[in-house]
C-alpha cells in the first residue's frame, strides 16, 4: 500500500470517527507494511494498539478494503522510535503545561459539608469524610466511598477538597474523575510526557479520583494508577476514591488493585430513606424560595415528594427545580395537585413495580446460572442458594404472597418459600457476601 492510499484511508477515518477520536487514536498509528492480508502498524504503546484494535479495528479494515486493499487482519507493534522524540531544548514548554495540570477538575462551590444533609444512610461516609478533611495524620488510606448514582459521593469529595484547601491552603489537593486520569495518562503517553505525568501525580498531597469503576478493563491505565497509588501511600499522602460499587465488585479490575483499595477504610453510602430525603428537600427549599420569592409551597408537598421519589438525590433536586419554575410561570401555589401534574413522569418512574420474573432474571444473571435451573427442580446448592435469594427478594420487593411466589418458582409449596426466605434472613447477618449480593441486586432492581 502506498502512503498515498493510506493518506486517503486516513481522510475517510477522520470523517467516520470524528476529529477527537482521530487525533487521539488514529494519528499515533504509523503504517508499516501489508503482507498476506495483514496490515501492520507501529504504535507508541501496547495500550493504544489494544484500544484501537478493539474499538476501531473493524472500521480501519473496512476503509482499507474500500480503498482496494486486501486486508483482513491488523497487527500493532510497539515501536517507540517510530515518531520523532522532541529534542531536549523543547522542554521548558512542559513546565507551563505542568502548572496548568495541577488545577485538576473544577470543584462545585455548592458541594460543601454545610450543604450536605446527614442521615442514617450516609452518616458513616460523612463522618469518614469529615475526619479526612481535618487533615490530621493519615489514619486510613485510601478512603473508599461507594454507593449508587446520585447518593452524594461527588458532593462529599468536593466537600473534603474545599475544607482542606481552606484549612491548609499550602496543600496540593488534586481532584479528578477516573476518566480524566485516564485521559491525561493517554495524552502523556502520546506526547511523550510520562515523566511529567508521574511527577505531577506523585507531587500531590491529597489525591481524589472519582468514579474509579471507569478504569476497569483499561490495563495500562490501571497499571499506572496502581503505581501512582502505591507511591502516594508510601509517602503518607491521603487518597480518596469513589466508585459505584465495592472494590471487590468492580469487574475487570486487577486483584492486586482490589486488595490495595480495600486496605484503607471502605464506606458505603446507602440508598436514601424517607427521613433523609425529607431533610434534603427541606434544606433545599429555602434556596428555591429565595430564587422564586413569588412562589408559595403548600404543606405536605415535601412529604409527598420524599415518599414518592426513590433514592437518587439528583432526581429529587430536579423535581424541586421543575416545580418552582413551573409554579412561578403559571403564577400558582405549589399544591399537591400541581405537583402531580408537573411531575407525572418522574412519579411514574419511581412508581415502577418490580416483578418476580425480573427478580428471577437478575438473580440468575448475577449468579451466572440459567433461569430454567433457578425455577426447575434441582436441589444442588449452586441453584438452591440463588433460588432462595430470589425468593427472599420477591418477598421483600413485591406484594406477592408466599403461595403466589411458590407458583412462580416451578409450583413450589409456600412452606418451601418461607423456609428459603428465613434462610436468607439468617445468612444475611452471618455471611457478608450474601449481604453484599442482596444489596447489589436490590439496587439493580430498583433502577
Ligand atoms: P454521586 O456522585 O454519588 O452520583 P452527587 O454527589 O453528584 O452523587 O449528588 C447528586 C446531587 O445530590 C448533588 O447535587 C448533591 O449536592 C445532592 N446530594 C446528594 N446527597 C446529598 C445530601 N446528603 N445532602 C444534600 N445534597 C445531596
Ligand atoms: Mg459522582
Amino acid at each position: 500500500m502506498t502512503n498515498d492510499v493510506w493518506g486517503r484511508v486516513l481522510d475517510a477515518l477522520r470523517g467516520a470517527l470524528g476529529a477527537h477520536n482521530f487525533s487521539n487514536w488514529i494519528e499515533p498509528l504509523e503504517f508499516s507494511q501489508l503482507t498476506g492480508g495483514v496490515a501492520t502498524f507501529h504504535v507508541p504503546t501496547n495500550f493504544i494498539g489494544n484500544y484501537v484494535s478493539q474499538n476501531f479495528g473493524d472500521q480501519i479494515i473496512y476503509h482499507l478494503n474500500k480503498h482496494g486493499q486486501d486486508v483482513d487482519r491488523l497487527k500493532f507493534m510497539v515501536h517507540t522510535a517510530a515518531r520523532q522524540v522532541p529534542q531536549p531544548t523543547l522542554r521548558p514548554a512542559a513546565k507551563t503545561t505542568q502548572a496548568d495540570d495541577v488545577a485538576g477538575a473544577p470543584l462545585d462551590a455548592r458541594f460543601t459539608f454545610d450543604t450536605f444533609v446527614v442521615g442514617k444512610p450516609n452518616e458513616l461516609a460523612h463522618a469518614a469524610a469529615r475526619r479526612v478533611a481535618e487533615g490530621g495524620p493519615v489514619t486510613f488510606n485510601p478512603l473508599f466511598l461507594y454507593g449508587g448514582v446520585g447518593l452524594g459521593k461527588t458532593h462529599l469529595m468536593h466537600a473534603i477538597a474545599h475544607e482542606l484547601k481552606q484549612r491548609s491552603p499550602e496543600l496540593n489537593v488534586l481532584y479528578l474523575s477516573a476518566e480524566q486520569f485516564m485521559y491525561r495518562f493517554i495524552t502523556a503517553l502520546r506526547e511523550r510526557k510520562m515523566m511529567d505525568f508521574k511527577q505531577l501525580f506523585r507531587s500531590v498531597d491529597v489525591l481524589m479520583v472519582d468514579d474509579v469503576q471507569f478504569i476497569s478493563g483499561k490495563d495500562s491505565t490501571q497499571e499506572e494508577f496502581f503505581h501512582t497509588f502505591n507511591a502516594l501511600v508510601d509517602g503518607q499522602k491521603q487518597i480518596i476514591i469513589s466508585a459505584d460499587r465495592a472494590p471487590g465488585e468492580i469487574k475487570d479490575l486487577e486483584e492486586r488493585i482490589k486488595s490495595r483499595l480495600q486496605c484503607g477504610l471502605v464506606v458505603d453510602l446507602h440508598p436514601t430513606d424517607y427521613e433523609l430525603r425529607l431533610g434534603i428537600l427541606q434544606s433545599k427549599v429555602d434556596f428555591y424560595a429565595s430564587q422564586y420569592p413569588d412562589v408559595q409551597i403548600a404543606n405536605g408537598v415535601l412529604e409527598f415528594l420524599a415518599h414518592r421519589i426513590s433514592t437518587n438525590v439528583r432526581v429529587l433536586e430536579g423535581a424541586l427545580t421543575r416545580l418552582f419554575a413551573f409554579a412561578s410561570l403559571v403564577g400558582r401555589e405549589i399544591s399537591l395537585e400541581l405537583t402531580q401534574d408537573c411531575l407525572s413522569d418522574v412519579l411514574k418512574a419511581s412508581d415502577r413495580k418490580v416483578t418476580v420474573e425480573e427478580i428471577q432474571r437478575k438473580v440468575s444473571e448475577h449468579y451466572n446460572i440459567r433461569l430454567s435451573d433457578m425455577i426447575g427442580p434441582k436441589r444442588v446448592r449452586n441453584y438452591a442458594r440463588p433460588r432462595q435469594v430470589a425468593m427472599y427478594l420477591a418477598k421483600q420487593m413485591t406484594k406477592r404472597s408466599l403461595p403466589e411466589i411458590g407458583r412462580r418458582f416451578g409450583g413450589r409449596d409456600h412452606t418451601t418459600v418461607m423456609h428459603g426466605v428465613r434462610r436468607i434472613e439468617e445468612l444475611r447477618t452471618l455471611d457478608s457476601q450474601i449481604a453484599d449480593d442482596l444489596e447489589l441486586l436490590r439496587r439493580a432492581l430498583e433502577e
